[in-house]
């Protein structure tokens, strides 16, 4: 089979030869008893750059001994992209949802060989769903594999709003010291309402993480969670998204990004937030009109609002995110710590050892199967397509 990966760039620099760690972290299991990605085998080193183009997802070895091809590139967006020719002939796609290979319809009927498209990470919103149904593209991903990685970066980001972090760190990397300038906008975590659109595993434990700050808990999700839960967090349902946003002086977006998702935070239900709320949006771009979110930091509206999803991406140089007010986004990087890599790789790898073994993917990493919603899939998402736009992605020029 011929293999198309599409993964970011190298470092500027090149590959590390070291790290700052010499090992990561043993993790046994996921806090719902789900297990960890278990291949058969590894060729890599845990906590090295995978998902780089020289890091290749660790997959080279073990697919050429099978006697596949894999091609690797990050040139994926604009007319002749590297990526878009090889997927002519392709068996399988592997994308990422840091740097996504848009496949659009239009690129799927390019590719009669196209059988599977695998994300490494969480979130085929990149995939156009609706037509992998329609040509019985069977769509994977990596159930779990960076879930507590994001919860820790929504911690991070919740925290270093509220605060006005960023504001800080400026001052001192300027040279100044005027601590009234620093604090103007600096508040405390404890005693605020923190809410999450949605509930799943990213949801689910930012919440457990943000519990210990003294905060009041709070949520909206299609499922409501059992009522132990809801004791344990003493976690308050909301049966609409509206419901939620009037009380809460923090929401954080943690569902995925399909038809009924996309622009949620538009104009109207940001204008029924808590006046000078924070946004926490780690899930997808697009489910934050971008127009609306810039407009109510410059009115006050919010006070902050950070992430590390734009769309598309990567984010063409002028996004209006990149210099608006008050905000503390990141590239899309809070699900591909070295630590997240080396559980993405692993949960690929045995993806592909299913399929090649004609043995069925666990139904945790299914999202679309013989020309179905399926699995996780048929759980989380609504069909349709959610890639629109997407071509935009050519704009970004690198630096
Ligand atoms: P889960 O599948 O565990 O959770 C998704 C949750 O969203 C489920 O509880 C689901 O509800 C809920 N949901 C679906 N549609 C809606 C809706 N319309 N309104 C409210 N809730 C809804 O996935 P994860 O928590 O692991 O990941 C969530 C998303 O986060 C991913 O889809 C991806 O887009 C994003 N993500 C981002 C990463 C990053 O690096 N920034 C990395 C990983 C994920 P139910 O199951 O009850 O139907």
């Amino acid at each position: 089979m011929k293999i198309l990966c599409v993964l970011y760039d190298n470092p500027k620099k090149g590959m590390p030869k070291k790290y700052p760690l010499s090992k990561l972290p043993v993790i046994k299991k996921y806090p719902d008893g789900q297990t960890l990605p278990t291949p058969k085998g590894r060729d890599f080193k845990p906590g090295t750059l995978l998902g780089c183009v020289s890091g290749e997802l660790g997959l080279r070895k073990f697919l050429q001994k099978n006697g596949h091809k894999l091609v690797v590139t990050s040139d994926k967006d604009g007319k002749g992209c590297r990526a878009d020719k090889e997927l002519k002939d392709a068996d399988i796609v592997i994308s990422q949802p840091f740097w996504p290979y848009y496949l659009t319809r239009e690129k799927m009927e390019s590719a009669p060989n196209l059988k599977y498209a695998i994300t490494a990470g969480i979130g085929s919103d990149h995939v156009d769903l609706q037509a992998a149904m329609d040509h019985n593209i069977d769509v994977y991903e990596v159930t779990y594999c960076n879930s507590r990685s994001v919860a820790e970066h929504i911690v991070m980001m919740i925290i270093s709003l509220v605060r006005d972090y960023h504001n800080q760190h400026a001052i001192v990397n300027r040279g100044g010291w005027n601590i009234a300038d620093a604090v103007h906008r600096s508040y405390d975590v404890e005693g605020m309402h923190i809410g999450t659109v949605a509930a799943g595993r990213i949801g689910l434990d930012a919440l457990r993480k943000m519990k210990p700050f003294g905060v009041h808990l709070h949520y909206f999700d299609k499922h409501r969670l059992p009522k132990s839960v809801e004791k344990e967090l003493n976690l308050k349902f909301h049966s609409s998204v509206e419901s939620l946003v009037k009380v809460c002086d923090v929401v954080t977006i943690n569902c995925p990004l399909h038809p009924e998702t996309e622009n949620l935070f538009d104009k109207k239900m940001i204008s029924k937030m808590k006046k000078g709320a924070y946004i926490v949006n780690t899930a997808r771009g697009k489910i934050c009109n971008k127009q609306a979110i810039a407009a109510a930091l410059k009115s006050g509206q919010l006070s902050g609002y950070a992430g590390d999803v734009w769309f598309p991406q990567p984010a063409p140089n002028d996004h209006i995110w990149r210099k608006m007010p008050h905000h503390g986004m990141t590239p899309h990087t809070s699900g591909t710590s070295l630590s997240a890599q080396t559980r993405y790789a692993d949960g690929v790898r045995e993806i592909l050892e299913c399929i090649f073994s004609r043995k069925q993917v666990r139904k945790e990493y299914t999202i679309v199967r013989n020309g179905e919603l399926a699995g996780t899939g048929k759980h989380s998402y609504t069909k349709g397509n959610a890639t629109g736009g997407s071509k935009e992605a050519a704009r970004y020029k690198k630096r």
